[in-house]
């Protein structure tokens, strides 16, 4: 508590322009900060194989490498990464879904919870989560509400990542005058994806940053695979514009762990369409970059990382954010940080307009 009361009244000393601190040499380490970044409902097939033959030659497409449907994850991050995992078709260890229903709103509370969140069952459940989340515990003990946003393309995400907090940042579903998409309660993700680059281009940085994007699932449940290979090339895409973006802010430059995944995979075969209770379902997968953030301490950093390899799930992805992030930053450090964040504005760096 006391950290948080330092860091309030630094931040107000900074807005009111009496602080006045050195910069520090660019290879000090600044705050760590984590992006989760989640891909509704994209298989463990397509992400670590390219297109099923088969239903590429139902559905009249051409078979596509991973690099193709993914050029920013497997040609830039992948060979990075200090952690891929879930590769089952390579006989590698399974990433698992953490709950027995294997569909949405499930998958994401328990990833956000750190452990299975009991009353969420449903994709229909609205209301209240019985446990405290990450997001709860961090506001709690080590961020402040303004260092948390939550962006997701799904409105009913909004019923699972807080328990007793309303005070951070959380957009989800559709967007008034928005694209339209063909499905309900949802915004598309290139509107969310828009949404995301314009509120960290002129917001002080976050700690946490959380992005669930949803287009690829809801074509695959449209029996669309043309369309689901399409959307998952856009995410692949948006992820790279998010990255750039942050990388290009010294905040986040060197600082910053991203953290990708899917909330569930899906059928096999004909039953690609199809999430829950068909044989498949159960499996995710998981990439985390994090060789060059100079702020994550080593051992903590190995840890988390043997544990990806080795016990990945969504309750264990939300344990490790809820770890990387727990600590109460050093006074002194959050003064630096802070100091660096007034001189430079998230502005103009690396950006581009331009969208496939
Ligand atoms: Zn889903």
């Amino acid at each position: 508590m006391f950290q948080k009361i330092l860091r309030v009244l630094f931040l107000y000393f900074s807005v009111s322009g009496l602080a006045v601190f050195a910069l520090p040499p660019q290879e000090e380490p600044g705050l760590l900060r984590v992006v989760l970044i989640v891909l509704d409902g994209v298989r463990t097939e397509e992400f670590f194989g390219g297109t099923d033959p088969d239903l590429a030659r139902e559905h009249g497409v051409l078979p596509r490498t991973r690099e193709s449907i993914f050029p920013f994850l497997w040609q830039e991050m992948a060979p990075r990464s200090s952690v891929l995992s879930g590769n089952i078709h390579a006989r590698e260890r399974a990433c698992y879904v953490s709950n027995k229903q294997r569909i949405s709103l499930p998958s994401y509370a328990d990833l956000l919870a750190g452990f299975r969140q009991s009353n969420v069952v449903s994709n229909r459940f609205r209301g209240k989560v019985k446990n405290a989340t990450i997001i709860d515990r961090l506001l709690e003990e080590s961020l402040l509400p303004h260092e948390v946003a939550v962006f997701a393309s799904w409105k009913h995400i909004e019923h699972i990542t807080s328990k007793s907090h309303n005070n951070f940042h959380l957009e989800t579903g559709p967007l008034a005058g928005g694209s339209s998409v063909p499905w309900a309660n949802a915004r598309a993700d290139r509107d969310l994806f828009l949404t995301v680059i314009n509120y960290v281009r002129t917001h002080s940085p976050l700690r946490f940053l959380f992005i669930a994007l949803n287009d690829a699932d809801e074509w695959a449940h449209l029996n669309r695979y043309d369309r689901y290979l399409e959307a998952m090339s856009e995410q692949d895409e948006y992820i790279r514009q998010i990255v750039y973006t942050l990388e290009g802010h010294p905040a986040y430059q060197g600082n910053t762990l991203y953290l990708i995944t899917t909330d569930h995979g899906r059928g096999r075969g004909k039953a690609w369409m199809h999430h829950g209770q068909y044989e498949g379902s159960q499996y995710i997968w998981a990439l985390v970059d994090a060789p060059l953030t100079r702020s994550l301490d080593p051992a903590l950093r190995a840890y988390w990382l043997e544990e990806m390899a080795s016990h990945c799930s969504h309750a264990r992805m939300g344990q490790m954010v809820y770890s990387l992030l727990e600590q109460p930053a050093p006074a002194a450090l959050w003064r630096r940080e802070g100091a660096r964040v007034m001189r430079q504005p998230a502005h103009d760096l690396f950006f581009t307009d331009a969208m496939p």
